[in-house]
């Protein structure tokens, strides 16, 4: 009777022992290993996570600023907006508030590809989390399998097939372990789930964000739109009421005359510079033109009729029609000169080469070199916009021999086939 009582518990104990060890065995190197894995994932994600985080904030930090720059520029504005004589100064202005607005929009952009990069990240992370969910919620199945093939689904028929009172014991503890290592796979679970929740609240917010972004570039490129209208109308205004904007008038003539005497001044300085082997750079081969590719010319060089007031005038450079932007190249290497803003001709650059040639490039939306640079021929000096006294986005194309202007289109018999006049 007894022998045969044991043969009966201890066979089913032996096979459920033998297996449940060998699972929890396996499925514990597992579990301790798991953090370990998600700590490494973790860690080598975290610092490309946080730096992209911290530019957003800084990116956001920057619009803040500018924001606040334009505004302050807007409150200028519309402190002399109508003022005839000081029609100059409110086109300035409005240039400056464009290359702001062109800044903020810049950084807008910046701020939501951050965002794409981190949202990527994130999703990763999540998709990562779901499948490691999968595999813990997997384990747990094959736990409860191999129990139930063991025949022992709960703990309680364990304890009631004890033989005795040590085998009860041996169950008890066994038992015990057993479940302290179910909870374990069920905390892990909860945790894994709550991670997931996390990570998804986590993603969308950041995709809110990003939202929002997008909505405010969106805005942004409007109100740019308004401000370059703004600036043609103003320009177009003074340029066809001359009578009643004298005083811009007047300016804009000083302003050209200071401007001749200064490229001489300098043109003479550079001069004995080189003659002293003080300076030397490489003019490089013939004359290239400026915008590759586009030869459009808007305007000739020499006597026309003023298109918005219809009396002559003679215009100094040839006008070359082209998008906001588009990079202009230096025609010949030489020392830049001058790289600033006037009213007239914008932002500007000369490029004086050192053989009594200089070659200006007007109403540029922005300068790439600085006075006293070298430049090398075809260097990108600058981008096509429509600053100072323009009414569009175009390069005014200048050359002048020892204070002279000249047509530069001579200088170019190679693409006389090429340009179109409008
Ligand atoms: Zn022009």
């Amino acid at each position: 009777m007894a022998t045969q009582k044991q043969k009966k518990t201890q066979k089913p104990k032996r096979t459920w022992q033998k297996r449940l060890i060998a699972v929890i065995a396996c499925l514990l190197a597992i579990l301790m290993l798991l953090p370990v894995f998600t700590m490494v994932f973790q860690s080598a994600f975290a610092a490309t996570k946080d730096e992209l985080q911290e530019q957003i904030n800084s990116g956001k930090q920057q619009a803040a600023d500018l924001s606040s720059k334009i505004k302050k520029l807007q409150s200028n504005i519309d402190a002399i907006a109508g003022d005839k004589s000081k029609a100059l100064e409110q086109k300035r202005l409005l240039d400056e508030k464009v290359a702001a607005k062109e800044e903020e929009i810049a950084n807008t952009k910046t701020v939501i590809a951050n965002y794409d990069a981190l949202i990527s990240q994130k999703e990763q992370e999540r998709q990562k989390a779901v499948a490691r969910e999968e595999e813990e919620f997997e384990l747990f199945c094959k736990r409860v399998r191999s129990m139930e093939e063991a025949g022992t689904v709960s703990y309680w028929s364990i304890l009631f097939n004890a033989a005795d009172f040590s085998d009860l014991l041996d169950r008890v503890s066994f038992v015990g372990e057993v479940m302290e290592y179910d909870n374990a796979v069920m905390d892990q679970l909860a945790e894994t789930r709550r991670q997931i929740e996390d990570l998804k609240a986590n993603l969308e917010s950041a995709r809110a964000d990003q939202q929002a972004q997008k909505d405010q570039l969106v805005a942004q490129k409007n109100e740019l739109d308004d401000d370059l209208n703004a600036a043609i109308k103003l320009v177009e205004e003074y340029e066809s009421k001359q009578s009643e904007y004298q005083a811009a008038q007047d300016e804009l003539k000083a302003e050209e005359e200071e401007i001749q005497s200064q490229i001489l001044k300098k043109q003479k300085e550079l001069q004995k510079k080189i003659a002293s082997g003080q300076i030397s750079f490489d003019t490089g081969t013939g004359w290239q033109w400026p915008l590759p590719g586009i030869y459009r010319i808007t305007c000739r060089y020499g006597n026309r009729i003023h298109p918005i007031t219809g009396l002559p005038q003679f215009h100094t450079g040839n006008d070359i029609g082209a998008p906001r932007n588009t990079p202009i190249h230096a025609a010949r290497g030489g020392v830049i000169t001058k790289s600033t803003y006037g009213n007239s001709y914008g932002n500007y650059v000369v490029v004086d080469h050192g053989d009594g040639y200089i070659t200006l490039y007007a109403h540029m939306n922005s300068r790439a070199v600085s006075e006293g640079q070298v430049v090398t021929q075809g260097q990108v000096i600058g981008y096509v916009g429509t600053t100072g006294s323009s009414t569009g986005n175009h390069l005014h194309f200048e050359v002048r021999y020892n204070g002279k202007t000249v047509d530069g289109l001579k200088f170019y018999p190679s693409l006389a086939g090429q340009f179109v006049f409008s």
